[in-house]
């Protein structure tokens, strides 16, 4: 249920109505616009109707949320995109984010080269992982915890924000000590306990689209996140499977416009990681900047080549300041602009 209070409702009035919401057992979500407040009322249904809010003093109407993500839905917060600030970076609403950054942490010098060149470029976040989910129990797994101490690094030197992914609930203690953002990777996005956990963390977090995910099981997901309080959840499409067989997979543009009629939060494009190769990466990057998409995050190597994971999609270093110009050009397009710092 939403309860829309009325426009002149005081703190006294919100505050009562958010108490007999906790009374019956319910969570109330309060989001506090520059006109009304609605108060999102989350929990059994039966015991919410029973509150008979409508009438309440201060309350102006009480309807129900019709979409089975309730925080993650637009309904709830009329209109008004969810904002997420990282260390001055801003990301949703008019603000573009782009978040480069290899692939894998292989080493401090291929990490520090990579978080100068991006950083130079104007990147807003560095990405860069540590725990690695590969095909193959052969491949190269990822540096751990060695790796979080040169994404610390590279933070220090830089000042970036670090994106890194999180794929065992075992490792979020050390993790979370090092990086801004939790990134959860395409085949953990139905991983509902490491959701549940990321959720009562309250860090920013870029939820990936499942391989084979539509965009309401993306939604849902994104909601075991908000429903533990964690309002900071970034969306994030990385193409899909289908039929195709000429590129890694589908990058379904379709979701970002489709997903801004949906949701209130950010929406996130990985060019890389659906293309596959370098050369469709700056096309589809430019076409989702233009689309409306909320930031890029894109793989940056200083030398592909010797990439341990990954090398054919990832964008040199050296080549990364004019992409990057392309990108915020396509971005302004769309009417959004880079926040960097
Ligand atoms: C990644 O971004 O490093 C990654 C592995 O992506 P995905 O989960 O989308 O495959
Ligand atoms: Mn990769």
């Amino acid at each position: 249920m939403m309860i829309v209070m009325k426009a002149r409702a005081d703190e006294a009035h919100i505050q009562a109505v958010i108490d007999r919401i906790e009374a019956c057992g319910a969570v109330a979500h309060p989001s506090r616009g520059a006109e009304v407040t609605v108060i999102g009322a989350i929990g059994d249904l039966e015991h919410v109707a029973k509150l008979e809010l409508e009438g309440a003093p201060g309350v102006d109407k009480v309807v129900p949320i019709l979409k089975p993500y309730k925080l993650a839905s637009n309904q709830l917060r009329q209109g008004a995109p969810t904002v997420i600030e990282i260390d001055g970076r801003r990301i949703g609403g008019e603000h573009f984010s782009l978040i480069a950054g290899p692939c894998t942490v292989e080493s401090r010098d291929q990490t520090l080269t990579a978080a100068r060149a991006v950083k130079d470029a104007g990147a807003s976040l560095f990405r860069g992982g540590v725990y690695k989910p590969r095909t193959s129990p052969y491949a190269f797994q990822g540096l751990g915890d060695a790796g979080l101490r040169i994404l610390a690094e590279a933070k220090a030197e830089t000042g970036m924000p670090i994106v890194t992914e999180l794929m065992d609930a075992r490792d979020l203690e050390p993790l979370i000590e090092v990086v801004d953002v939790i990134q959860v990777g395409a085949r953990n996005m139905q991983n509902y306990p490491l959701l549940s956990e990321i959720g009562r963390t309250g860090k920013p977090t870029l939820l990936k689209r499942g391989l084979s995910s539509t965009l309401e099981e993306l939604l849902m997901a994104a909601e075991y996140i908000l429903k533990e309080g964690n309002p900071n959840v970034m969306l994030c499409e990385r193409g899909i499977r289908t039929f195709e067989t000429a590129y890694r997979f589908t990058l379904d543009l379709t979701a970002v416009p489709v997903l801004k009629e949906l949701t209130h939060l950010p929406v996130i494009v990985d060019p890389s990681h659906a293309a596959g190769r370098r050369s469709l990466v700056e096309p589809l990057s430019l076409a989702a900047a233009a689309a409306g998409a909320d930031g890029i995050i894109v793989e940056v190597h200083p030398a592909p080549e010797e990439a341990i994971c990954d090398g054919p999609q990832q964008l040199y270093a050296d080549a990364f300041e004019e992409y990057a110009r392309k990108v915020e050009q396509a971005a302004a397009i769309a009417g959004k602009a880079l926040s960097t710092v």
